[in-house]
């Protein structure tokens, strides 16, 4: 299987940084100076409002903040490729409850993953391409209620985490929006 990253993408619809010229992080750094402009400091604590870190997939269709009416200073949010609990995840884990006092964990992972469907050929592949072997798992997955019920046992059972009493676990609908619960169980 070709590693889909040297695969040729399809265009991406032209965005606003195409039209005005500049790279995409030149746009983001104008945005910046508005946000700035118009930011006040909220005098906040570090520590999340609600003590809550929620752990996701990367995807840029998930608006983490709006899909679960969070505000600015209320959870932590730990994303990475797939929202799998690898030993970063609990490292930030660790962290927010520890240092941070966070209590709750929230796993989303989301239909249309682009780790579906991928597999360790992947990692494979990549050592061959670059001649040496990546340190990490790609940690492809196939069902992905299975997936969650996995990253929620691997929060569970992890010896650093004081709390681990409220892990909850869900599939997040990137064409509806909604989320469903995953039971840890089945
Ligand atoms: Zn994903």
């Amino acid at each position: 299987m070709p590693i889909p990253a040297s695969q040729p993408l399809p265009p991406s619809p032209e965005s606003a940084a195409d039209r005005a010229g500049g790279t995409v992080t030149d746009r983001l750094v104008e945005a910046n100076q508005r946000y700035a402009a118009a930011f006040t400091d909220p005098g906040m604590d570090a520590r999340p409002v609600l003590k809550v870190a929620v752990v996701a997939c990367m995807d840029a269709r998930i608006d983490l903040h709006a899909a679960l009416g969070l505000e600015l200073g209320d959870c932590h949010t730990i994303r990475n490729a797939g929202g799998v609990v690898t030993d970063d995840i609990i490292r930030s884990l660790t962290i927010s409850q520890r240092a941070l006092g966070t209590r709750s964990v929230v796993l989303i992972h989301h239909t249309g993953c682009g780790l579906l469907g991928l597999t360790e050929d992947f990692r494979h592949e990549l050592a061959a391409e670059v001649g040496q072997r990546p340190t990490w798992a790609v940690e492809a997955f196939k069902d992905l209620d299975e997936d969650v019920r996995q990253s929620m046992q691997r929060v569970r059972t992890s010896p650093f985490l004081p709390h681990t009493d409220d892990v909850r676990g869900f599939v997040f609908d990137v064409t509806t929006g909604l989320l469903r619960e995953i039971d840890p169980r089945s």
